[in-house]
């Protein structure tokens, strides 16, 4: 019996749950009992490819079979779900490692930074809804009494979530994650739970672990825990900003030369990168229908949405869409629907690219660029991001340097269903038309 089966099984542990993430940031997975652990180490759980998102697999033969093969060093027992412990698994086919599998897309831009002596540490901050389905089944906050005209940090509601919100705590806590905060957010039923920045693939895996655990205690509660990026119209969405820094062992690539700076040369090379590559990078970002309708300029109850809409960058600016801080930036454009490693192997392969082609960022922008009128912004060469998942993808495609990060398979995998996503939707007559035109001709 391996080091680690002993003890796991010293911590009470029976069962593995061999989890991975699809295309569309979905975790995935299947529960072995832990004295297989040895085979999940070595060659995998086996899954039928063609059965998960975005392989692309054929349905017979050798690489039709996709096998999780675990990172023993993720293997964590599961507080919310005794006995079981989650071992985060890379994609294997037919003996290889898959070049489409998303933890590995991600691994191997990291590998990129690596080569150059580089880490890359983010921190995830996740928004979420909780809510309920209504009656003739409409979407609702699950706290019906959430009500305020400016519900950003309400103490009123927080309270009644405080069940939910703790034992989500307990459970990361458990888990190995250091909680920082937790707040209810500027729209109703909505609420975010920061946690303790890392290197960028666990950063990546702690997320998945969030999700798990809030789907899991938000259910338990009867509530539906919702990532998706814009669930009502009229209130603010839920991003999923990420903090980016660069390190060379424990020193700060990012940190200013010059005092009073946010950002060395590099970090504001990485931030050109970023900003260049804004569009496609918005596919991975921003990848469903539904994000492009937080990523627009618009009031909110607080008086705006928050959410980033031009491709700007200034200090602690959070109407631009990447803000600088000392050492470090805040990337706005993340919403929680995206995928964390293709996001995060997006933005690797931008900002290299700003540093290889030693990008200029432009003047810090200082202004509150919401009060500004569209006519000012493009005064400013200040460009748009992408308006819909359609115009995404296209930026996706006709961006080089994001999609060879991504990978042929992948990339080709990607664009084929985000482009059926966008047709389905396009096609599908809305109660907002049938209001409209219905009786208007
Ligand atoms: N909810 C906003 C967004 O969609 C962000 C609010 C904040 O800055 O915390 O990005
Ligand atoms: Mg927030």
């Amino acid at each position: 019996m391996s080091d680690l089966q002993q003890r796991l099984q010293q911590a009470g542990v029976h069962t593995l749950l061999v989890q991975f993430t699809d295309v569309h940031g979905c975790a995935k997975g299947k529960l072995v009992p832990l004295a297989h652990l040895g085979e999940v180490l070595r060659s995998g759980a086996g899954f039928a490819g063609p059965s998960i998102w975005g392989t692309g697999l054929p349905r017979s033969g050798p690489r039709s079979e996709y096998y999780a093969r675990g990172d023993a060093g993720t293997a964590q027992p599961l507080p919310w779900m005794p006995g079981v412990a989650r071992i985060v698994g890379d994609g294997y086919v037919d003996g290889q490692p898959f070049d489409a599998c998303p933890r590995q897309v991600l691994q191997r831009a990291l590998a990129r930074l690596a080569a150059r002596g580089w880490t890359l540490r983010i921190g995830i901050e996740p928004e979420f809804f909780l809510l309920r389905r209504g009656a003739a089944g409409t979407w609702l906050p699950a706290d019906d009494r959430d009500r305020l005209d400016k519900p950003s940090y309400d103490l009123k509601s927080l309270p009644r979530q405080l069940g939910f919100l703790h034992a989500l705590h307990q459970a990361l806590a458990a888990a190995g994650l250091d909680v920082l905060q937790l707040d209810h957010e500027d729209a109703h039923g909505q609420y975010e739970v920061n946690f303790a920045f890392d290197e960028a693939l666990r950063s990546c895996d702690h997320l998945m672990l969030f999700k798990l655990a809030a789907h899991h205690l938000a259910e338990e509660r009867g509530m539906v825990f919702s990532m998706m990026p814009k669930p009502f119209a009229d209130q603010p969405g839920s991003g999923l900003h990420f903090h980016v820094s660069l390190w060379a062992g424990e020193r700060c690539v990012f940190d200013p030369e010059t005092p009073g700076a946010n950002l060395s040369r590099f970090g504001r090379q990485f931030v050109a990168g970023v900003l260049a590559h804004a569009g496609a990078l918005c596919a991975l970002a921003a990848p469903t229908v539904n994000s492009y309708k937080r990523l627009t300029v618009g009031e909110s109850l607080s008086g705006t949405t928050w959410a980033p809409a031009y491709v700007a960058q200034g200090p602690n600016n959070r109407t631009a869409l990447v803000r600088t801080l000392p050492g470090r930036f805040e990337w706005r454009l993340p919403d929680a629907s995206a995928n964390p490693y293709l996001a995060t192997a997006a933005l690797v392969a931008a900002g290299l690219d700003g540093i290889e082609r030693e990008l200029d960022p432009g003047a810090d922008c200082t202004d509150d660029l919401f009060d500004w009128p569209l006519k000012r912004i493009r005064e400013h060469g200040i460009a748009l991001l992408p308006q819909s998942l359609a115009q995404a993808v296209d930026a996706l495609q006709a961006d080089a340097v994001v999609c060879a990060a991504l990978g042929d398979t992948l990339a080709g995998e990607f664009m084929r269903l985000k482009r059926a996503e966008w047709s389905g939707y396009a096609r599908h007559v809305s109660a907002w038309e049938l209001e409209r035109y219905a009786a208007a001709f």
